[in-house]
């Protein structure tokens, strides 16, 4: 692409499979896009991979585990050299894991594990984001949650007899009170993709990734200063809280 044209940075975690898969994919498709990409094995990303031929957006792997620390603190330093003097435009906190489980039944390793990647990992990555989002001008945060994270929903889900992910739905309310908190200066949106057919939503989903992916973009780039701290659908619908 002419270097008189700058690029749209972008920073995705958890991007070998599902939704952050469909992201990378769909920004690709765009000359003007330069997509970090985050996933724990990189060497064994082949879908990933796959993307760079044919891509008209310029494409960078990196090794990032959001439930290790170490790995989150040593981003700076790889995505640093990637962007040179553009700043990061979004960082979608996308990674995230779930499994079934009830108050009376979850498994205590198995809760501070999704705490660590659904909420502790997030935070951890915005934070070391913060200076290259700051060189951007969208500055913006996406976090990738849930309607099941909605206290306001929780009753509902129970009566559908959707209530029993409670670990992630309770991590998931947890990364939507960090949103609320951390808006003032960047750009920070909850945002939930819909019942997405990937290995966590199942074939009995509503959507397929590419349906909420060309929505959850068109909410994203489109979000304004006064959208921060909103809690939106795939189509950007406002959820309770
Ligand atoms: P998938 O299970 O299909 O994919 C999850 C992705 O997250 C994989 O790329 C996985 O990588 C990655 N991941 C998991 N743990 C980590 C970690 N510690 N560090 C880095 N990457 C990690 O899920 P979806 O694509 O469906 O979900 C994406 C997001 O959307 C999640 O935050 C989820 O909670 C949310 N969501 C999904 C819904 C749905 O219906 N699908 C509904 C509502 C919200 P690996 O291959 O290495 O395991």
């Amino acid at each position: 692409m002419s270097s008189s044209v700058r690029q749209t940075a972008w920073l995705i975690p958890g991007t070998s499979r599902g939704i952050g898969l469909e992201i990378t994919r769909q920004l690709l498709e765009c000359p003007n896009n330069l997509v970090i990409a985050g996933c724990r094995n990189p060497e064994k990303a082949a879908a990933l991979n796959g993307l760079k031929s044919g891509a008209k957006g310029t494409l960078h792997v990196i090794q990032l585990d959001v439930a290790d620390f170490d790995s989150i603190r040593a981003v700076p330093k790889a995505i640093a050299p990637i962007l040179g003097e553009i700043g990061l435009a979004y960082l979608i906190n996308n990674a995230g894991i779930g499994k079934e489980d009830t108050p009376l039944t979850l498994d205590p390793e198995v809760f501070l594990e999704t705490l660590r990647t659904n909420t502790v990992g997030p935070v951890l990555l915005t934070q070391a984001c913060m200076p290259f989002l700051n060189k951007g001008k969208e500055k913006k945060v996406i976090n990738v949650t849930s309607t099941l994270g909605s206290i306001a929903s929780a009753d509902m889900f129970n009566h559908l007899g959707a209530g029993g992910v409670a670990t992630y739905s309770i991590s998931k309310a947890a990364l939507n009170m960090l949103l609320k908190l951390e808006r003032r200066d960047i750009v920070a949106i909850a945002l939930c993709p819909g019942w997405v057919k990937t290995d966590m939503g199942m074939q009995a989903a509503d959507l397929e990734p590419a349906e909420s992916v060309v929505n959850i973009l068109k909410v994203v780039t489109f979000a304004m200063a006064a959208d921060s701290g909103k809690y939106l659908s795939h189509i950007g619908t406002v959820i309770p809280w």
